[in-house]
């Protein structure tokens, strides 16, 4: 019975290396954190400037809010 159960955690060992092995490198440090981060003028959300749109000096996360333009609610 013993025996099983080593067999058992030695293939989950070999699974868990076999995966880790084969996971693309999905963590590209510095991209994500290097872009800088705008502030939409309409709705306040802070967007990576690549996905952001600008008219002027003033940014927006999305089409529909640079067509609506900056809110002046200053909360
Ligand atoms: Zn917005």
């Amino acid at each position: 019975m013993g025996r099983l159960l080593i067999w058992i955690a030695l293939i989950c060992a070999v699974y868990w290396l076999w995966r880790r092995a084969t996971r693309p490198a999905q963590a590209k440090p510095g991209i994500e954190e290097a872009a800088p981060m705008v502030r939409c003028a309409h709705c306040g959300v802070h967007t990576p400037r690549t996905n952001a749109l600008s008219q002027g000096p003033e940014w927006f996360c999305s089409q529909a809010h640079l067509e609506q333009g900056a809110t002046r609610s200053d909360r």
